[in-house]
């Protein structure tokens, strides 16, 4: 069941059953049926079609902010800055997508060849509720100007945005067999990925879906694209104004309420500014993030998704204390509905279990490093390797760190953002491929090579 309940007051708004399996597979051949034409359309016509849907997710943006502030208790004004960065997306590969799609002559031993750059056939979205527009803006807009279709599965929990980014589509004059929404449920994904008309998918979730899907997909000998969790460390190595370091990183990792894959979630401090840092943070965690509803544009700490977001995080956070842990601030869970006071977590060691695991809520966990060297250490000590920040006053110091982290992506003086034409996405468990820039739209492209 897709089940919409609002998570600042619990309360159950909406259900839409699953779809049956016959529905799941009528879906299939209508992105099969689909793609037969849309790869035969020119690279200019369907980057057109993006363009239109570029200039009507801005148009609807209101009320797909209200969406998603009701599905998954995101701030509102939040959710009105996400669709700014889904109307980005679309822009950028209508806009780059013909010169990222021409011909590439290769000079080769005894002849001429090119290589051309076309779609490989329809794909399978598999998509979460923490950004539901923006994770599907990154899969989609480039595939559709490749010529790919695209039969989209979205969490059970944004049925509402799910139909609104179908809708939008297809006004924008995407046919109705080149993108398509279905209802399935996870059960239902084997079956998809088996069905030889699918040729590759898209996930970006949990490490256990993005298993469970990259098993599948292997075993079908299918391409898969991981976009899965992180644990981010953020390295502030020094600062010439403490209290704007410690807003600027304190407004990263609360962004959509801790729930981004790449929010920096571990502070390594150095030890010189360690002490003054927990005492501002903590006490700009505590005054500054109130609980709040979402639809408020003055609310600061929204609740997290659902309730049972809420109570694993809260959960993990005990599970720290327990473990040793200091907890310098927040914790408890507020109801009704799915509300966890910003925390902030220092002392974590690595015999306890937060050290290791991703935290996917409002939870600042703060490290002293007392040199370069450990800082660099402890970054890296992490099974994940998605983003990484490093902060300082010195561009020279920052960047030698910068090239020691193991990390898809590092931003310098900055965290956790995302843009169009930056590639995104991470190493180790992390994940497996790259989303948005040029390398975006390459990863479900046919190169093939013709010898003239
Ligand atoms: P999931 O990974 O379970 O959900 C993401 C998507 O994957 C949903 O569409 C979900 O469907 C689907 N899915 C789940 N299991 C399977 C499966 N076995 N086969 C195919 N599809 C599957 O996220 P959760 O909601 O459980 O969140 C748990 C944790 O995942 C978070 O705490 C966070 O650590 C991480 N996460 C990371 C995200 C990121 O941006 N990288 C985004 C969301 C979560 P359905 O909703 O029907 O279960």
């Amino acid at each position: 069941m897709y089940t919409v309940t609002d998570p600042a007051t619990g309360e159950l708004i909406e259900q839409v059953p699953n779809a049956t399996d016959e529905e799941v597979l009528a879906a299939i051949d209508r992105v099969h049926r689909g793609y037969g034409s849309w790869r035969q359309r020119s690279v200019a016509e369907r980057a057109a079609i993006v363009a239109r849907a570029a200039d009507l997710f801005a148009e609807r943006t209101d009320e797909l902010a209200a969406i998603m502030t009701l599905e998954m208790g995101k701030r509102i004004n939040e959710g009105r800055g996400e669709i700014g960065i889904v109307v980005d997306i679309f822009r950028y590969y209508a806009e780059r997508g013909p010169d990222l799609l021409k011909d590439e002559p290769v000079a080769i031993k005894g002849g001429r060849a090119v290589i051309t750059k076309g779609p490989i056939g329809p794909l399978l979205g598999v998509m979460p509720w923490n950004f539901p527009c923006y994770q599907v803006a990154r899969f989609v807009a480039p595939n559709l100007v490749l010529g790919n279709t695209i039969l989209l599965k979205h969490a059970s929990i944004c049925p509402r945005s799910a139909v609104a980014i179908e809708d939008i589509l297809r006004e924008a004059g995407v046919p109705e067999n080149v993108y398509v929404n279905v209802f399935a449920s996870s059960r239902q994904i084997p079956s998809v990925l088996a069905d030889p008309r699918i040729q590759g998918v898209s996930l970006t979730g949990s490490e256990q879906a993005g298993i469970s899907v990259a098993v599948e997909a292997g075993r079908n000998l299918k391409k898969s694209v991981l976009e899965l969790g992180g644990s981010d460390p953020l390295i502030l190595l020094d600062s010439d104004d403490l209290d704007e370091s410690v807003n600027v990183i304190a407004t990263a990792r609360m962004r959509n309420c801790g729930q981004s894959c790449n929010s920096p979630k571990r502070m390594i401090v150095m030890a010189e500014i360690y002490d003054e840092f927990v005492d501002r943070l903590t006490k700009r965690v505590a005054d500054f993030y109130q609980p709040g509803d979402p639809a408020d544009p003055a609310t600061k700490l929204p609740p997290l998704a659902s309730v049972a977001a809420a109570d694993e995080v809260a959960a993990q956070v005990e599970k720290a204390v327990r473990q040793g842990a200091t907890l310098r601030t927040g914790g408890r869970r507020i109801g009704p509905g799915a509300y966890l006071e910003a925390t902030v977590l220092t002392d974590v060691t690595r015999e306890m279990d937060a050290f290791y695991e991703e935290i996917f809520g409002p939870v600042v966990v703060v490290f002293k490093a007392e040199t370069e060297a450990e800082a660099i250490e402890l970054a890296n000590d992490s099974p994940f390797g998605l983003g990484a920040s490093v902060f300082g006053t010195d561009p020279e110091r920052s960047r030698r760190v910068a090239d020691q982290i193991e990390a898809g992506m590092v931003y310098l003086n900055s965290a956790g953002g995302s843009q169009a034409d930056l590639p995104f996405g991470g190493i180790k468990r992390s994940g497996i491929g790259r989303e948005l820039g040029p390398a975006g739209i390459e990863e479900f492209m046919n190169k093939k090579s013709i010898r003239l």
